[in-house]
């Protein structure tokens, strides 16, 4: 049976994700409203966007409970981006915390105005030359007790792995490489 991988639609980059998640054998679905929720439910993607703007929405639709509910319970969650800064333990110079459930700290927009957008590629987890597309994007400055380190650039973490939570600062669904997604199907998602 493919996976079924609700994609939270809210704001951001979600139509991309739903795209590359389809591509790699996945049957990936919109959640919109805490009714989307009913159906059965594998895995949960964060899109890259507006962490704020999600967070606030989030709230705001009724959704934060029942999905940090959910992640608690173990929940394979695959985030990029605004995802990452949502599942954060820490944000730097931030004291907003929304699910709180990755040990990390993050430092948002991280790469400044010169480097804000940009792309490069790189090693991900022994696969190399892995696109990775960055969006005014945050960086992980520190990892806590059991995070695995994925992928680096200039030295600092740009994605993690920790349980069953794969989490990017880049946008792996703005290509066509679809080996990170096939990874996290692969090792955090049953039901296939
Ligand atoms: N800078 C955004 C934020 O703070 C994240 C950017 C992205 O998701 N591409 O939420």
């Amino acid at each position: 049976m493919k996976p079924h991988v609700g994609v939270l639609a809210l704001q951001g980059a979600f139509a991309e994700q739903i795209r590359a998640f389809r591509e790699t054998g996945a049957d990936p679905f919109e959640i919109r409203s805490v009714k989307d929720l009913a159906r059965p439910l594998d895995a949960l993607v964060l899109p890259g966007g507006e962490s704020t703007v999600q967070g606030k929405l989030l709230h705001g639709t009724g959704l934060f409970s029942p999905l940090a509910e959910r992640i608690a319970a173990g929940l394979p969650v695959f985030a990029t981006c605004a995802g990452l800064i949502l599942l954060a333990e820490r944000l730097e110079d931030d004291p907003v915390v929304w699910f709180g459930v990755l040990p990390v700290t993050v430092r948002r927009n991280a790469y400044g105005r010169q480097l804000g957008s940009f792309a490069t590629t790189g090693t991900v987890d022994g696969d190399v030359d892995v696109p990775m597309t960055f969006i005014r994007a945050p960086s992980i400055v520190s990892v806590g007790k059991g995070v695995e380190i994925l992928s680096t650039f200039q030295g600092q973490p740009t994605g993690v792995r920790y349980r069953d939570i794969t989490a990017l600062a880049w946008h792996p669904e703005l290509t066509d490489d679809r080996r990170i997604f096939q990874a996290f199907l692969a090792k955090s998602v049953k039901g296939q």
